[in-house]
This record gives C-alpha cells, sequence and structure tokens, in this order.
C-alpha cells in the first residue's frame, strides 16, 4: 500500500528537515509495511524552501514537490497535491507538526479494519491561540452550520487521510475559490473523526493574520451558502413593508390633523439607516457576484514553476 502525502509549505526553511526525520521515523518504526510518497508544494516561497526540498528529492526518491510560480495560498497547494498524488490513500497535512504523524497508523487502520472512507482530525482546545481569535473562529462554525447545509466539524483540521475514491471527487470539484473544510464534506464518504489537543508549531510562524483568516471565512460562507441573499431579500421585504405602514399611517394623519411636515432629525436618521442597509446588501450581492466573475474567468487554479512530478 502506498500513502501519498501532501505537504503545503510557505517559507518553511526551518520546519521542513524537522518534518521529514520525524515522518521518516513514524514510518520506520509503526508503518514499515507501507510506502510513502511525500509531495512537497512549495507555494512561492521567497526563502530557501525549494532549495531545502529539492536537496531532499535528491537524497530520498520518495520526496516530490511542485513549486508554484507565486504564492496561490493553502487550498491551491492542496488541489496540486491531490491532481499528483498516486498512492492509495492520500492526507494534506502541515509542515509544522501541529498535525501530528503520530495518528497516522491510527487513521489507516479506521480505514482498513473498521471500512471508513477518510479519517479526519479536529482540535479539541485552541490552547496557545489568542481568546479573540478562537472567539471568532468558534463564531464562525456556530454561523455557517446555521445557515449552509454543509456541515463542519468544530476545529475540524486540513489534516485528513482519504482513499482513492474520496481523492477523485475532491479532484473533480475545479472550483477557484476553494474551501477545502467544505468541500471535505460535500463530497460527502463515512468520516472516522479524530480528536486531539491542540500542539504549537515547531518552528517558524503563522501565515495567518486576523484579516487573511477573516477573509477566508467569508470565502467559506459565500461558497457553501446562500443564505445571505435571502437575509438581503428579507431586509428588503421587511423595510418595505414598514415604509408602506408609515405612509397609510401620515396620510391620515395629514387628512385629520394637517400637520404631517415635522421630525426632520428622525428623517434623517432613517435616510442613513435605509443607506447603510441598501449597501450592505448591494454588499453581500457583491461578494457572490465577484465569486461568479473568478470562476467563469476559468483561471488554472495554480501555475507551477518546476515540478518532480
Ligand atoms: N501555507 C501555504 N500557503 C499559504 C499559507 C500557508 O502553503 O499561503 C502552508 C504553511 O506552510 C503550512 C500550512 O499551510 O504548512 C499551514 O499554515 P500555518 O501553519 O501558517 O497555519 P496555522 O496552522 O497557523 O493555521
Ligand atoms: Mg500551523
Amino acid at each position: 500500500m502506498r500513502i501519498s502525502l501532501i505537504v503545503p509549505c510557505l517559507n518553511e526553511e526551518q520546519a521542513i528537515p524537522i518534518f521529514k526525520q520525524t515522518l521518516d521515523a513514524v514510518f520506520a518504526t509503526e508503518l514499515p509495511t507501507y510506502e510513502k510518497e511525500l509531495i512537497f508544494i512549495d507555494d512561492g516561497s521567497t526563502d530557501n524552501t525549494l532549495q531545502i526540498i529539492k536537496e531532499l528529492a535528491t537524497n530520498s526518491p520518495d520526496v516530490k514537490f511542485i513549486s508554484f510560480s507565486r504564492n496561490f495560498g493553502k487550498e491551491a497547494a492542496i488541489y496540486a497535491g491531490l491532481e499528483a498524488a498516486t498512492g492509495d490513500y492520500t492526507a494534506v497535512m502541515d509542515v509544522d507538526l501541529q498535525d501530528p504523524p503520530s495518528l497516522l497508523p491510527e487513521m489507516i487502520r479506521a480505514i482498513e479494519e473498521e471500512g471508513y472512507d477518510c479519517a479526519g482530525t479536529c482540535r479539541v482546545s485552541r490552547s496557545g491561540e489568542p481568546p479573540i481569535r478562537s472567539f471568532f473562529a468558534r463564531s464562525f462554525y456556530k454561523l455557517i452550520n446555521k445557515i449552509s447545509k454543509t456541515q463542519i466539524v468544530d476545529g475540524a483540521r486540513d489534516y485528513k487521510l482519504m482513499t482513492r475514491p474520496v481523492v477523485n471527487a475532491l479532484i473533480s470539484l475545479k472550483e477557484y475559490n476553494r474551501f477545502s473544510k467544505g468541500l471535505y464534506e460535500w463530497v460527502g464518504f463515512r468520516t472516522k473523526w479524530f480528536k486531539y489537543e491542540n500542539i504549537e508549531r515547531v518552528a517558524g510562524e503563522t501565515k495567518w493574520s486576523f484579516f487573511k483568516l477573516f477573509l477566508y471565512s467569508i470565502e467559506g460562507i459565500v461558497a457553501f451558502s446562500t443564505a445571505p441573499l435571502a437575509l438581503a431579500s428579507i431586509m428588503g421585504v421587511l423595510l418595505s413593508g414598514f415604509s408602506f405602514l408609515s405612509i397609510v399611517i401620515l396620510v391620515i394623519r395629514e387628512l385629520i390633523w394637517h400637520h404631517s411636515a415635522y421630525g426632520w432629525t428622525s428623517m434623517v436618521c432613517i435616510f442613513c439607516l435605509m443607506g447603510g442597509i441598501i449597501l450592505l446588501c448591494l454588499g453581500i450581492l457583491g461578494q457572490y457576484l465577484a465569486r461568479t466573475y473568478t470562476e467563469v474567468k476559468k483561471r488554472p487554479i495554480y501555475i507551477s514553476k518546476e515540478r518532480s512530478i
């Protein structure tokens, strides 16, 4: 049996050697009968990541790589890896060892002995993370699970071991705006979940700023729910109803008491409120339109500059 491991790397020169050592050790001691294929995706790194990967590739035949022409993002890297993977089972894994390779034997057992199609992982704690970030992350999962048919487990990681049919299903989804956590769920199949405590990065720094995570969460919502569009329509209907009622009341008041022209301040407030709501709804529409625009252009998900496979 061959296991392909897809490892996206962006400026990870310090983490790569440690990752390779740890993984070799796990395969040597716990999975000696399995053949491994390590696919490093250099996602437009500006440090020595590519050189280090190339050195590894010349020294060990199980290391392969794809190097992007620029930074296309982790999602694009995962897609490139899935396309290139030839293993019977394929896993996506971070290079910073936040996805423990020691779980692999158990994950393989879940597929081989218990008949699952995938073995997924999620973290049960968020230790070492700023509390405000944890709060927004939790709120995001609650929100997306309320408004979308695709249910995403809170804390689910991209680290997942998949059988060939699952990998093929994921490759067949060629959308440009990719949100892997959602795509994993969307394709279905039976998943056994493995929970573990959060582990801090072994070396280097996280590539996700709060703002990047915020944009990523919008990506997830827009890709897997049209509820915000419905919200825009509902707000429109409610406000139109309210305005219609107000008009009726004001006309009656004018007919009976003849003094409808007061309340300049309240008028301004209402104008501002309406303006705000209209812009909000336009913004929501814009998010979907922008995604549609990038999809119809049908640009490739990534461009590789150099590859060994
Ligand atoms: N990564 C990538 N492209 C990016 C951002 C991140 O390939 O644009 C890789 C990164 O090298 C790492 C993995 O994705 O192997 C997860 O990134 P990171 O550890 O920074 O995220 P975190 O674990 O903090 O969520
Ligand atoms: Mg990490």
